[in-house]
C-alpha cells in the first residue's frame, strides 16, 4: 500500500472529455460547439485591441512586481463597482460597497462561498435548474448543501417564472439564492425587468441571501441593461453578493480577472466584513495577480480605451446575434419545420438547442460536430466557414431522429 494507491480516478469532466474527443477527430470539417469561450469569425479567441493597447503601455512602464493588497488593485476594484452599479449610483460613495479582486468569476464565487460558510449556520444554496455545471460542485466543495430551483421551461424555451418564484419561496428562510444576472448559462433564457422585481420581492420576504453571478455583462443587450438585476437588487437595499468576471467581456480567460463585490448596510459594517474577507483571501492565495487587473483597470478608466472596448464588445455581441439568425434561417432552408426561432431570442454565448442526448451523439459520430450532452451549443463557435455544415447536419439529425 502506497500513499496514493487508494486513490481512484475522478469522474471525467464532461466538457474536457468532449474536447479530447474533438481533438482526436481527424475530419477536416469538425466543429467544437461544446466550448465556453467566444471565438471570432476566424475561429480564434480574439485579443481585443483595447487590451493590446493597454498591455503595450504596461510593458513600456517596466514596472516592478510588488505584491498587491489582499483585496487587489484599488482602481480595478473601483472600476468594477462603477461598471456594476453605473456611474450615477449613490452606492459608489456610500461606503456600503466592498470589492475584492478575484481569480476570475470562479474565484469570486469561491471567495463568496468560503465567506458565507463562516457566516451562516444554515449552509444551503439554491441554484437554477439547470445551471453552469461548476456552481453545484463549487458550493458543495465549500461545504454547502446545494438544491435546485426550477428555471427552464423546455416547452417555451424560456424561463419558468412561476416555478422559479415558488421554488425560491419554498426554500428555508435565509437560504443563499444564486442567480445568473444575464445571459444564463447554459440556457440563454433570461428574466425581464418585471420578472426581476418579482424575484427580488420573494428573496426579500423570505430573508434569503442573494448571490448574483454576472459573467457575461455586455453580451446580452449592452453593459448597462445587462446589469439591471444587480442594480434592482441594489435599489432594494438588500445586502448581497456579486461575482463578476472579465474573462469573456475582455477575452482575458487565462489572466483570471474577476471580482467579488458585497453590498453591506453601512460603512462600519463594510470595514468589518472586509477584514473578514481578507482572512479568507490571505489563507487561500494571499493576494491576487497584477497583470490582468492592471490591463482591465487601464481600459475601464481611460475614456478612449473604454470606448474602443465597448465597440469591440458590441462586435462580439453582434456577431453572435448574426450567427443565431443565420442558424435559424439555414435550419429552415434545410427543411426543419419544428420551432427553432427560440435560438434567435436566447441571449449570450449559448443556446439550449433542444437537441437530445442521442441527437448530440449522432452529430458527433456522423458529422464531427461536438456539443454538450444537454444540447447546449456555443453560438460563439459558429462562423461563416462552418455554419452551413452545422446547419445541414443539425437539420438532418432533427429530421431523422
Ligand atoms: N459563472 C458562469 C455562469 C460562467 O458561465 C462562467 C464561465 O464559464 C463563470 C462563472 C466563470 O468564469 P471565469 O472563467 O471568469 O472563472
Amino acid at each position: 500500500m502506497t500513499l496514493f494507491s487508494p486513490i481512484e480516478m475522478a469522474p471525467r469532466d464532461p466538457i474536457l472529455g468532449l474536447n479530447e474527443a474533438f481533438n482526436a477527430d481527424t475530419r477536416a470539417d469538425k466543429v467544437n460547439l461544446g466550448v465556453g469561450v467566444y471565438y471570432d469569425e476566424n475561429g480564434k479567441v480574439p485579443l481585443l485591441r483595447a487590451v493590446q493597447t493597454a498591455e503595450e503601455a504596461r510593458v513600456a512602464e517596466h514596472a516592478a512586481r510588488a505584491y498587491l493588497p489582499m483585496e487587489g488593485l484599488a482602481p480595478y476594484d473601483q472600476a468594477v463597482q462603477t461598471l456594476l452599479f453605473g456611474t450615477d449610483s449613490p452606492l459608489l460613495q456610500s461606503g456600503k460597497l466592498i470589492t475584492a479582486q478575484a481569480l476570475g468569476g470562479t474565484g469570486a464565487l469561491k471567495l463568496g462561498a468560503d465567506f458565507l460558510y463562516r457566516l451562516l449556520d444554515k449552509r444551503l444554496v439554491a441554484i437554477s435548474d439547470p445551471s453552469w455545471e461548476n456552481h453545484r460542485a463549487l458550493f458543495e466543495a465549500a461545504g454547502f448543501e446545494v438544491v435546485n430551483y426550477p428555471y427552464y421551461n423546455p416547452t417555451t424555451h424560456g424561463v419558468d417564472l412561476e416555478g422559479m418564484l415558488q421554488g425560491i419561496e419554498a426554500l428555508p428562510e435565509g437560504s443563499v439564492v444564486l442567480l445568473h444576472a444575464c445571459c444564463h448559462n447554459p440556457t440563454g433564457a433570461d428574466l425581464s425587468f418585471a420578472d426581476w422585481t418579482r424575484v427580488i420581492d420573494v428573496v426579500q420576504r423570505r430573508k434569503h441571501v442573494p448571490f448574483l453571478d454576472i459573467a457575461y455583462q455586455g453580451f446580452g443587450d449592452n453593459l448597462q441593461d445587462d446589469a439591471i438585476a444587480v442594480r434592482l437588487f441594489a435599489e432594494s437595499g438588500l445586502p448581497m453578493f456579486i461575482a463578476s468576471s472579465f474573462s469573456k467581456s475582455f477575452s482575458l480567460y487565462g489572466e483570471r480577472v474577476g471580482a467579488l463585490t458585497l453590498v453591506t448596510e453601512s460603512k462600519v459594517e463594510s470595514a468589518m466584513v472586509m477584514s473578514q474577507l481578507k482572512r479568507v483571501i490571505r489563507t487561500n492565495y494571499s493576494n491576487p495577480p497584477t497583470h490582468g487587473a492592471k490591463v482591465v483597470a487601464k481600459v475601464l478608466t481611460d475614456p478612449a480605451l473604454y470606448e474602443l472596448w465597448e465597440e469591440e464588445l458590441a462586435e462580439m455581441r453582434d456577431r453572435i446575434r448574426l450567427m443565431r439568425q443565420a442558424l435559424v434561417e439555414k435550419l429552415k432552408a434545410a427543411g426543419v419545420t419544428s420551432d427553432v426561432e427560440f435560438i434567435q431570442h436566447q441571449r449570450g454565448m449559448f443556446s439550449y438547442s433542444g437537441l437530445t442526448q442521442l441527437q448530440v451523439a449522432t452529430l458527433a459520430e456522423d458529422f464531427g460536430i461536438y456539443a454538450v450532452g444537454s444540447g447546449r451549443i456555443c453560438v460563439a463557435a459558429l462562423n461563416h466557414g462552418n455554419i452551413d455544415h452545422v446547419a445541414n447536419a443539425m437539420a438532418q439529425v432533427l429530421l431523422t431522429t
